[in-house]
């Protein structure tokens, strides 16, 4: 907080500013809209690499064989499993060069996304996204998470654009488990209670505008994710699916590096190096996280709001079913230092938890993670000694 007041009383002739990543350049969306996109992919490449998970590719080849064959394209196909990590990429790149080709298209949820546009910001060629569920707005954005070969998250990869083409087909996300989109409200949800606490008080004309967005997602989710769940032909469906795949991924380009992830995403993180979390999905995982960071809050801060916004949360996951303890996460019988390992991680020097306006140690952490459903009395972290 302090470092942020700072910085912005030390704009002058001289601050840099980064480019502005907003937006795909093109988006094409509706019911079987990917039939319709032949000439859009071919017009970036004629010869694509398209990377996603094994099921993924296969489930894809019907729908893309009609586009291969009108506009004569020569395709390949590479896996980015076991997961985005920078083997995966290494071996993407080869097979890239060996095909000699001008074109990636990815294919799936974040990961497989992530892998593919890190590919091609790293062979300098056109990316097309193709997302297959709700979960994530990687499709949308210029960023890639990078992993270990055990799936623990690692670091994250600033692109030099957002993606030439994204195709959203809500015909090809239906057919996705609703557990994904769900997950995907759990992401999209967390850009306002991050958002709002990474901007600090900028007066930044974006920053103030992507916060304000955030809020506008939260309440789109708040008021139509049930009925969405529940008929997935319903107009509520395709405008919650627009809320976590599309105005997700907005929020996050037009405000940049004042509205990055907090404490729900760095708890994500830490969980990442339990191997028993690797059940959960990411937004699951940050949804959960967004309920730590408000008790952080309220523990360490006195934040009264967070007392209520993590009320209004708990009812609203539980309308869904989103997790909002361990044990709904399946990490009922996790080691305490299990536990330990992932707040040590969540906690590291360089973790996005820090953008909270104060210290957060690994055992306020702890603490913080095991009564995210606590609602009985304000639990005072003064009592909870610092490392
Ligand atoms: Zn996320």
């Amino acid at each position: 907080m302090q470092q942020k007041k700072q910085s912005y009383m030390n704009h002058s002739a001289n601050t840099t500013y980064a480019p502005l990543l907003v937006s795909p350049a093109q988006v094409l969306r509706g019911e079987n809209i990917l039939s319709q996109s032949g000439n859009a992919i071919a017009k970036l490449g004629k010869r694509p690499l398209i990377v996603g998970g094994k099921q993924t590719l296969e489930a894809i080849e019907p729908y893309l064989e009609p586009i291969v064959k009108k506009y004569d394209l020569k395709t390949t196909q590479g896996s980015y499993l076991p997961d985005c990590t920078e083997s995966s990429l290494s071996k993407l790149q080869e097979l890239a060069s060996s095909h000699q080709a001008d074109l990636i298209i990815g294919v799936g949820g974040g990961k497989a996304l992530d892998t593919a546009k890190l590919l091609a910001h790293q062979c300098q060629i056109p990316i097309v996204t193709i997302p297959t569920s709700g979960a994530t707005c990687s499709a949308w954005t210029a960023l890639s998470n990078i992993y270990s070969e055990a799936s623990a998250f690692q670091y994250d990869v600033a692109l030099d654009r957002c993606p030439d083409l994204l195709i959203l087909d809500y015909g090809l996300i239906r057919t996705a488990p609703p557990r994904t989109l769900i997950a995907g409200i759990g992401d999209a949800i967390a850009k306002w209670y991050e958002a709002s606490v990474s901007s600090g008080d900028s007066t930044s004309t974006l920053t103030i505008a992507a916060v304000q967005q955030a809020r506008v997602l939260r309440d789109i989710l708040f008021q139509k994710s049930v009925v969405a769940l529940e008929n997935n032909r319903s107009d509520d469906w395709r405008e919650v699916v627009d809320a976590t795949v599309l105005l997700a991924g907005v929020i996050g380009g037009i405000g940049g590096a004042n509205c990055r992830t907090v404490a729900a995403h760095a708890v994500h993180n830490g969980l990442t190096h339990i191997p028993s979390a690797h059940n959960a999905l990411h937004g699951e995982k940050v949804a959960y996280g967004i309920l730590v960071q408000l008790r952080l809050e309220e523990m360490l801060h006195n934040n009264q709001l967070a007392v209520s916004a993590r009320k209004q949360l708990l009812e609203f996951y539980s309308s869904i079913g989103l997790p909002k303890t361990l044990e709904d996460l399946g990490l009922g019988n996790i080691s305490l230092s299990q536990l330990r390992q992932s707040a040590e991680v969540a906690c590291q020097t360089n973790s996005d938890i820090h953008r909270l306006p104060f210290v957060v140690s690994p055992e306020q952490l702890i603490a913080a993670m095991v009564s995210t459903t606590e609602l009985s009395e304000v639990a005072s972290a003064k009592a909870i000694p610092e490392s």
